[in-house]
């Protein structure tokens, strides 16, 4: 039996009640674990909200470091309170920071990337036969610096260790019973997949399913490990992440999901000609803003208008870089807008199937929803709607697309294979 990987999120661990209930489950696991078993946790409930908030009361734009230093205080309380845990139910375990992991990370603060795991210390403590409580979210640079992996960045902790350790498979112990068709918090109809490949999963994670962080589906599609996304609370079996030939996929659109973190920049009247992008882009490139989806209008007058998003924490900066811009160019002026959200649909069956970003349309124009922007690729279609209207836009495109679990439409579909 190869080492088990698990990881507990920050709901699943959310007041001493949680946290036993972890311990039990992580009990139950190491029966079936002869090799090793390795538990990931995530800070308590809404703990990392709190210490981002308390930096803010303090300063606008607090240093990188001091905030890593911070926030990585989340994860260590949980990690030490379920070792105690694990230690009333008789159990030999371990805590250990992502430093005492081994978890090595580019010199980057608050989104860090991990570039190594020095699994050595781990597996000494395996040899042992303890449990190791490993600490997500945080690493250390070279240098010893501590760094954290960006928001919900303990999954990436779990699926990278699993890598490391080459463990069959990597499990992820959630608030709900797996990776449902859009977010069942705000979709009642949505319903559990069985499966979803390593490209769906990717694509639904970097368009806003928080279920899992995309750094996490990369490096399982880089290491081939199997993910599996379950309840802390049932034991029903979740999603399993994995590879999966297009042939076994027998719907256009896997899932819906949506970002209500975004926001919109437009630049209007800047003269129209060869540079002009590659000036307002490359400015903000040069600052580590990301750019989503871009519009240009049609020429009037020999000046065009051009539209970008942007992530809401960007929006301040990005406001400041792009009237700089404008003011170089001659641009008449810079406006924007935070009230935007945007609403994705992903299914790798959308490729040779025609029709479905205008379906899509057409249900948002069913519920009088308009769009503001679109973007495709081969495998998703995005669009920017108003954020008052995000969660009905996402009710109707599911219900468009993704039949609820047994209906006539996807038993026809099984009837078929
Ligand atoms: P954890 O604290 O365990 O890391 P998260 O809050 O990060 O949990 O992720 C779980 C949440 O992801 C769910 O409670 C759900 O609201 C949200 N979510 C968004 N999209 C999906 C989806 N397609 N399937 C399941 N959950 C989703
Ligand atoms: N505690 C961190 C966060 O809230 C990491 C995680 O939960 O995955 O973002
Ligand atoms: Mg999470």
């Amino acid at each position: 039996m190869p080492i088990l990987v698990q990881k507990f999120g920050g709901s699943s661990m959310a007041d001493v009640a949680c946290i036993q209930n972890v311990a039990r489950r992580v009990a139950a696991s190491k029966k079936d674990s002869p090799q090793g078993l390795v538990v990931v946790v995530s800070a308590m409930g809404k703990t990392t909200d709190k210490l981002v908030g308390m930096a803010r009361e303090i300063a606008s734009q607090p240093h990188g470091r001091e905030m890593d230093m911070l926030l990585a205080t989340g994860e260590q309380v949980s990690i030490a309170l379920l070792c105690m845990a694990l230690h009333e139910l008789g159990l030999k375990a371990v805590s250990m920071t992502g430093a005492q992991a081994g978890i090595i990370t580019e010199n980057r603060h608050n989104k860090a990337k991990i570039i190594n795991i020095d699994t050595e210390a781990i597996q000494k403590h395996l040899a042992e036969d303890c449990i190791v409580v490993v600490a997500g979210f945080q690493g250390v640079t070279p240098d010893q610096q501590i760094t954290t992996l960006g928001r919900g960045g303990s999954d990436t902790t779990a699926v990278a260790l699993a890598g490391a350790l080459d463990a069959a498979v990597c499990e992820i112990y959630t608030d709900v019973d797996g990776v449902y068709t859009t977010d069942p918090n705000v979709v009642p109809e949505a319903h559990k997949l069985a499966e979803i490949s390593y490209e769906e999963m990717l694509e639904l994670a970097h368009l806003g399913a928080k279920v899992l962080h995309p750094r996490s589906v990369e490096c399982a599609k880089k290491y081939g490990t199997m993910v599996h996304v379950r309840s802390s609370f049932n034991t029903n079996e979740g999603t399993y992440v994995k590879p999966m030939k297009d042939l076994e996929i027998h719907r256009p659109v896997t899932g819906v999901t949506a970002d209500a973190k975004q926001a919109k920049v437009a630049i209007r009247h800047v003269p129209d000609r060869p540079g002009v992008a590659a000036q307002l882009f490359g400015a903000l490139a040069e600052k580590a803003i990301s750019v989503d989806m871009i519009i240009q209008s049609v020429q009037e007058n020999l000046t065009n208008d051009i539209a970008f998003t942007v992530h809401e924490d960007d929006l301040t900066q990005a406001i400041a870089i792009t009237q700089q811009v404008a003011e170089k160019l001659g641009a008449r002026d810079v406006v924007y807008d935070q009230d935007v959200a945007k609403v994705s649909i992903v299914g790798v069956g959308m490729i040779g199937t025609p029709g479905i970003a205008a379906e899509m349309f057409e249900a948002l124009s069913h519920a009088r929803i308009n769009i503001q922007m679109i973007s495709t690729s081969e495998i998703k279609i995005s669009c920017v709607v108003a954020r008052s209207e995000v969660k009905q836009a996402m009710q109707v495109i599911h219900n468009h697309f993704v039949l609820p679990e047994g209906s006539a439409a996807e038993n026809e579909e099984l009837a078929l294979l």
